[in-house]
């Protein structure tokens, strides 16, 4: 081992100027880009043909923190839907913005459905299947020109698995002609970037204006994502929309999302995101929302939750208390939040400690604004609560975790409920 000092510094994120996009739906204006924050976004999964079904997705996504939210346009008869969905969750008093999703179509659904244009708030438009050969530079602008006259952002959004192909193929062709080629790898990081720049400045000479255009090239795997929007950041300064495609279901997927997009977001790139989970089957739509949000609340970008901290447990602690009350609080809190939000403004910078023994649960708890060191194993049954740094009262007997809840609740009171002085 060395003798000499170990020195760590913490990056800061870089902050990478890019143009801003709105999208709009009545009072609620979401900015993306620029200096806003990094929004969260999501997608849904229900037939869009069934408006109430989708609005009361839409509403749960929305609910969960989802500020935009995605929803199929497919068919005539799903953008026949779209002002029906738009209707319902205004009704509901939800104002998050919708964005269509289209593909093969979007031409004819946004010129023959106005009502469907103009009730979404932002389209995003897939180059790779917009049409071939003559017919695709005409259907990319009817849609282009549906955007300019709704006066809508749209996210140019590229996927490896429908690159244009003919662009690959010229890529691939000119490829060969160099004295030393890129493997076929870099050429397909180069059909992506150039699919979505291209379109861009094309959408650009056709009149829309450049704020009002996002880009996303998106693929499946952590270190091409990586590259690609490295590389795609260099070269533009549209809006950036980060997310890996197909990330997966539970653990893999959570985790590659994460790794993915720590690593772009810590260097200042992507301005929307979105992590595409396969939920598991019965799982909620909600938990990609609750996992983008995680990832931005993790890397200090945004709050969205109060966070609780608790120990891992160990041979310490025998019994499983702490875990379920680090469980409740957590619950308790998370439900809690859609009203919160309105009534206790800055609560989601609040920090509960709930610790599992002596070790290091005093010292925990007095870092967080109110916490619990509840007895390990062989310690007197007390649970020392600490709230502002000190140690404000001790808990026993059988009702400490509704006791903690109760200080909790009352503690949110005093510091973010009306009249307090605040966070
Ligand atoms: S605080 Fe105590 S119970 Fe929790 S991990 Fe540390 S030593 Fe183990």
């Amino acid at each position: 081992m060395s003798d000499g000092m170990v020195s760590i510094t913490v990056a800061a994120p870089q902050v990478r100027r890019t143009r801003q996009a709105r999208a709009a739906w009545g009072a609620n204006v979401v900015t993306i880009g620029g200096d806003a924050p990094v929004r969260v976004q999501s997608m849904t999964n229900t037939d869009t043909v069934d408006a109430v079904g989708t609005a009361i997705q839409v509403k749960e996504l929305a609910l969960a923190g989802s500020e935009l939210v995605r929803i199929t346009v497919n068919t005539p008869e799903a953008a026949q839907a779209v002002p029906y969905v738009r209707e319902q969750l205004d009704r509901m008093g939800i104002d998050v913005p919708l964005i269509g999703d289209f593909h093969y179509n979007g031409h004819r659904l946004l010129t023959e459905y106005p009502a469907c244009a103009e009730a979404l708030s932002k389209y995003r438009i897939n180059p790779g299947n917009v049409g071939k050969g003559d017919k695709r530079d005409r259907q990319f602008g009817q849609m282009i020109e549906a955007a300019i006259r709704w006066q809508k952002p749209v996210r140019i959004g590229v996927n490896w698995g429908s690159l244009d192909q003919e662009l690959l193929a010229q890529l691939m062709d000119a490829n060969g002609r160099r004295a030393q080629p890129w493997d076929a790898r870099q050429v397909m990081y180069e059909a992506l970037i150039t699919s979505a720049v291209e379109s861009a400045r094309r959408a650009e000479e056709m009149g829309l204006d450049g704020s009002q255009i996002i880009l996303s090239c998106k693929v499946s795997g952590v270190q091409d994502l990586i590259s690609v929007y490295r590389e795609l950041a260099r070269r533009c300064d549209y809006a950036l929309h980060l997310g890996l495609t197909e990330a997966g279901m539970g653990t893999k997927g959570t985790v590659a999302s994460s790794a993915a997009l720590s690593v772009l977001l810590q260097e200042g790139i992507g301005d929307t995101i979105r992590v595409s989970l396969t939920p598991q089957p019965g799982e909620s739509r909600t938990q990609e929302v609750l996992i983008a949000s995680e990832i931005l609340q993790s890397l200090g970008l945004r709050m969205f939750v109060p966070s609780v901290t608790a120990c891992p447990g160990c041979g310490r602690t025998t019994s499983t208390t702490f875990q379920e009350l680090a469980k409740q609080i957590d619950d308790f809190l998370r439900e809690q939040m859609p009203v919160w939000r309105a009534r206790y403004p800055g609560v989601e910078a609040l920090k509960v400690a709930v610790m599992g023994c002596i070790v290091n649960g005093p010292g925990e708890s007095k870092h967080a604004d109110i916490g619990i060191s509840l007895p390990g194993t062989g310690e007197a049954p007390a649970a020392p609560v600490f709230i502002d740094g000190e140690k404000a009262l001790t808990l026993r007997g059988d009702n400490i975790a509704q006791e903690f809840h109760q200080l909790v609740q009352s503690y949110i009171d005093k510091r973010f409920g009306p009249g307090s002085s605040g966070a």
